[in-house]
């Protein structure tokens, strides 16, 4: 029989971080830990040992489900041993030159059609890769894909969330007919649904971790997705709202919803469509005139009852892609009022505002109605905030359960898409 407990592990942008969950979802232990200082992948693939190496003796042998999330379009390309045979691209490295080449093959409308996306990376690589680098290209693998393999040992699978910024048709479920026939086609990976069972940890892995033998890994997820599934939402209508650096929305739906030019666009989540959109204003702005202390205290001093007459459009630099397509879009952030409290009130309503017509934008094009909120990111510490975007948005707006993309893993692994969702 399986054991009881599920892992989950998170790759961002920082470090390593996992949780281990029982079936009830109860958190039994964490981890945090920065990559160790080698060059990718390698400080991937060790950072995920030197995590299984600090399970505790007690919970190690009772884990029965593993899954891993990485950051999207962070890709590595593999021989037939599964190792990386080029630095891999991270999901921020712009693919500039072969964006053209991707425009034509990919509809304008697809996650795809981008200079950071896993198929811009995978076709520059064949575009510039030697020949005899190239010819040993066996395996296009996500990180999340990669990192999962090392303990399943299969090598080519990868999952309908890391493979939608590919090119893989999450509607079909299969890979779109201009993906086949390329020269590049033989190494695409086989796409499995996120959560679903891969197979058993190999016996090596097994033992050099204590884990039991029936550990199962199962398909991954990004770390995005993974953040979302920790938050607390369930049902089509529930939003979770990023205020972090960037304000990023994303509403659970029983539509798909792809609009390019806003740069919407839908993973499938179980039998619903999870919708998202990302504004460039957000906390970075903020930032820009206060500091963390100062953000805090002076929060505290507006009265969320009293309207602004201030009507901003907080960005750090000119060009907003959502809710609002202007490439040349200019910061709105005058007049700016002697008193700094005054100023912040104005500043935090202009985002609140974006993030209204980002929740309404959606609704337009047809995703399901708002029904709740969940937030995430540093600016979810303020309630004042939350007070504010209560006054526009109206629905309950609460803070997220989690906002550790680990457990969200742990949870894809206890089957929660599968019991939650479908
Ligand atoms: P990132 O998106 O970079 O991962 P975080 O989720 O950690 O960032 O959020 C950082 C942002 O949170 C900062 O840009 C900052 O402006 C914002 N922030 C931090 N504290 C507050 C606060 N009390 N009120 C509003 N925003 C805050």
């Amino acid at each position: 029989t399986t054991p009881p407990l599920a892992l989950g592990i998170d790759f961002g942008t920082s470090g390593v971080r996992a949780a281990v969950v029982n079936p009830q979802r109860h958190l039994c232990w964490q981890y945090r830990q920065g990559y160790p200082d080698l060059p990718a992948p390698e400080c991937w693939r060790q950072g995920l040992f030197a995590l299984l190496e600090a399970l505790p003796g007690a919970i190690a042998p009772q884990i029965g489900r593993v899954a891993i999330d990485g950051t999207s379009a962070t890709v590595l390309l593999c021989d037939q041993a599964g190792e990386s045979i080029i630095t891999p691209l991270l999901y921020n490295h712009p693919c500039r030159e072969s964006l053209a080449t991707v425009k034509v093959l990919a509809s304008a409308q697809s996650p795809a059609a981008s200079a950071t996306s896993s198929l811009a990376k995978l076709v520059w690589w064949h575009q510039t890769l030697p020949a005899s680098t190239w010819n040993q290209a066996t395996y296009l693998l996500h990180q999340t894909d990669w990192l999962s393999a090392q303990l399943h040992g299969q090598w080519g699978l990868s999952d309908y969330h890391n493979s939608l910024k590919l090119g893989y048709d999450v509607g079909n479920l299969d890979y779109p007919d201009w993906m086949q026939g390329q020269p590049w086609s033989r190494v695409l990976p086989r796409v499995l649904a996120p959560g679903e069972l891969v197979g058993c940890v190999t016996e090596t892995v097994a033992q050099r971790f204590d884990l039991s033998p029936q550990c199962q890994v199962v398909a991954g997820t990004t770390d995005s997705i993974a953040a979302f599934l920790a938050s607390g939402a369930i049902a089509p209508g529930d939003g979770v709202t990023s205020l972090g650096s960037t304000l990023a929305i994303k509403l659970l739906s029983n539509q798909r919803v792809d609009v390019g030019d806003y740069g919407i666009y839908s993973h499938r989540l179980g039998s619903h469509w999870l919708v998202g959109g990302a504004s460039n204003s957000g906390g970075a702005v903020l930032e820009k005139f206060f500091d963390r202390e100062a953000l805090a205290s002076l929060s505290q001093c507006i009265d969320p009852a009293v309207p602004t007459e201030l009507d901003y459009y907080p960005l750090a630099a000119p060009g907003e892609r959502f809710p609002i397509n202007d490439p040349t879009l200019a910061p709105r952030l005058s007049p700016r009022p002697e008193d700094d409290t005054a100023f912040l009130h104005g500043l935090l309503m202009g985002i609140a505002r974006i993030e209204q017509r980002g929740y309404e934008l959606l609704t337009q094009h047809g995703a399901s109605p708002l029904r709740q909120i969940f937030t995430a990111g540093g600016g979810a510490a303020n309630e004042t905030w939350r007070q504010l975007r209560a006054n526009l948005l109206p629905v309950p707006i609460k803070n997220a359960a989690s906002v550790e993309a680990a457990v969200g893993s742990a949870y894809l692994a206890l089957g929660w898409l599968k019991d939650t969702i479908e």
